[in-house]
Order: C-alpha cells, then sequence, then structure tokens
C-alpha cells in the first residue's frame, strides 16, 4: 500500500508552436509541434514519486495508444497503476496552440477522465484507507472528488484539496472537511466570491475558509510562495528568488512534492518550505512533468 493516493486526471498535452494564430476558416502551417504528459492529478502523482514517495494513483485513461503511453509513462516514474482504469472514451487530450508572443489558446478534452465515478472509487477504498494522505484536484467529476472525501474521512485519512481549475459550483460542506485546501489567488476568489487583489485581501478570504472549518489553506502566490493560514497561525512562507523560464505546471510540482515533504514526516512549515523549493526548481526548465526533478536530480542541483 502507498503512502500518498492521488485521485485524479491525466491528459496528453498537444503543444503546437505557431508564428502566428490562423483567424476563422484558415489553415496555416506551425513550425514545432510537442507532445507531453500532463493532467493535474498525473503530474501531482509524478512529483511525489520522483521526489521517492510511494504513490498510488487513481485515474482513467482512454482506449487508445495515449492511454497506453500514459501507463508506460506512469510506470518509468515508479507510480503504482494498479488503482489505473481504462475507459470505453479516448483518453483526455488538451491541444494547445502558442504564439511567439507566448499567448495561447487551450482546449481541455477531458474524454476518459469524465469516466472516474464513484462507484469506480469504491474499488479502491483500501488504497484509501491504507494511506497517509489522499491528493484532488477538479478534472475529474466533483461527485468523484465528494465521494473520495467521504471515504477518506470515514477512515481518518486527511485529504489535500487543491480546487483546480475553479469550479463554482464546488459543495462548501465538502471543503470544510478538507485538512489541507490548497488554491491560487482565482481560486481563491472563485470559490469565496471575495477579492484577492493584494495579500491582505487573500487572508481575508483565506480566513473565511477557516471560519467555515478547513484545516489548513495553503494559498499559492506565485514567486512570492505561500500564504498559510489555520485557526491559530497565518504565515508567508516566502518563494525561492531564481530565474523563471518556463511556470507551467509549477502549481502541481508544489503540490506533489508538499505531499512528499509532508507524509515524510515533515512539519506543514518545514514541507512548505521545501516544496516551495522544488517548485522553484520547475520553473526554472522548460516543460511541465518534464521539468520536475528526482530526488537525486534535486539534490545536485542545491548541492
Ligand atoms: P500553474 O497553474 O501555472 O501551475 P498556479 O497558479 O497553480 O500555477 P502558482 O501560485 O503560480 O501556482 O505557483 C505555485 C508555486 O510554485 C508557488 O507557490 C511557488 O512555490 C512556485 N513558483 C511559481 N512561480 C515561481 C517563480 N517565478 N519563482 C519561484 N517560485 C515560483
Amino acid at each position: 500500500m502507498s503512502d500518498i493516493t492521488v485521485i485524479g486526471s491525466n491528459m496528453i498535452d498537444l503543444m503546437t508552436y505557431l508564428d502566428r494564430m490562423p483567424v476563422e476558416g484558415e489553415t496555416v502551417s506551425a513550425p514545432e509541434f510537442e507532445m507531453g504528459f500532463g493532467g493535474k492529478g498525473a503530474n501531482q502523482a509524478v512529483a511525489a514519486s520522483r521526489l521517492g514517495s510511494d504513490v498510488s494513483f487513481i485515474s482513467m485513461v482512454g482506449h487508445d495508444n495515449f492511454g497506453k503511453e500514459q501507463l508506460d509513462n506512469f510506470k518509468k516514474s515508479g507510480i503504482d497503476t494498479t488503482g489505473i482504469g481504462v475507459g470505453d472514451c479516448n483518453s483526455g487530450v488538451a491541444p494547445i496552440f502558442v504564439d511567439p508572443s507566448s499567448d495561447n489558446r487551450i482546449i481541455v478534452i477531458k474524454g476518459a477522465n469524465n469516466e472516474l465515478t464513484p462507484e469506480v472509487l469504491d474499488e479502491y477504498e483500501d488504497k484509501i484507507k491504507n494511506s497517509k494522505l489522499v491528493v484532488l484536484q477538479q478534472e475529474i467529476p466533483l461527485e468523484t472528488n465528494y465521494h473520495a472525501i467521504d471515504l477518506a474521512v470515514k477512515n481518518n485519512v486527511p485529504v489535500l484539496l487543491n480546487p483546480a481549475p475553479a469550479n463554482k459550483d464546488l459543495n462548501m460542506e465538502y471543503v470544510s472537511k478538507v485538512e489541507f485546501f490548497s488554491p491560487n489567488e482565482t481560486e481563491l476568489a472563485t470559490l469565496t466570491g471575495l477579492p484577492t487583489n493584494n495579500l491582505d485581501e487573500i487572508k481575508v478570504a483565506a480566513n473565511a475558509l477557516i471560519e467555515k472549518g478547513v484545516g489548513n489553506v495553503i494559498v499559492t502566490i506565485g514567486s512570492k510562495g505561500v500564504l498559510w493560514v489555520n485557526k491559530e497561525h497565518s504565515e508567508i512562507v516566502p518563494g525561492k528568488k531564481v530565474a523563471a523560464v518556463d511556470t507551467t505546471g509549477a502549481g502541481d510540482s508544489f503540490i506533489g512534492s508538499f505531499a512528499h515533504y509532508f507524509t515524510e514526516g515533515e512539519s506543514v512549515p518545514e514541507a512548505l518550505r521545501d516544496a516551495n523549493q522544488y517548485a522553484a526548481v520547475t520553473v526554472t526548465r522548460k516543460g511541465t512533468q518534464k521539468s520536475y526533478p528526482t530526488k537525486a536530480e534535486l539534490d545536485e542541483i542545491l548541492k
């Protein structure tokens, strides 16, 4: 059984780099195309596993070659794939179009991720029960996350919920049951309906969630690091100063590495500091999962 159970999405990122975006009805040829493994659940599972955690991933891949490639990638990253099912639909994909000014257009087709239903989770209650932490995001049906929270609470396992992408329909009754709730500023604003344009506003919005029963609110604030709030305490854990080249997937690397450090036995502030460090390294490298270092690479980089 694994220390961390991540329940969530996997996607294939189809990155097309264009000289300019086509206008309506136009066909353009693009100089560069790249395929990458993504999906928030997958990214977080990969980050924690590369750092050395025993990670079990509960997810659905599609009935296609992308699904097979995803499974290979998880195995190569050391993840327990026995909770990954093959759905009836195609794999989740994200065609991404980027122009030279870094403007982008992204389309997400969730595909098999929508087949990760509450009933599927019932098969894996043992995995949840025997982990130290359950990690959730929001690229699978909300009802599945609610059921995951119920199963974790029933088995006394803490939950880390990363409410990304933002969804204003998220039920506060479930949010109040999680130990760690980690939005970015935009997701915090969407959920609370409060402004989050500066640190004072972010603190007010985070405290509103604490009042509703959330154990710890961890707001990621980019290069500034994170704001950590609970009933007794409020603290900024500063980000590490680095020359960022690509911040894609920084949020997922932060969540996955926090899960690793916390379940390894670090205190919350120690785990936040080390997750800031891990995420900072990933923004100095291009790509999403491919920017996530292993423990050995990280030690080498920080030497
Ligand atoms: P994304 O959606 O791009 O993955 P996000 O909005 O979910 O990102 P951010 O708050 O931008 O998440 O970043 C998550 C964490 O990554 C931060 O809390 C910080 O630890 C680290 N980080 C992000 N950008 C930088 C940066 N420019 N320099 C150093 N650390 C960074």
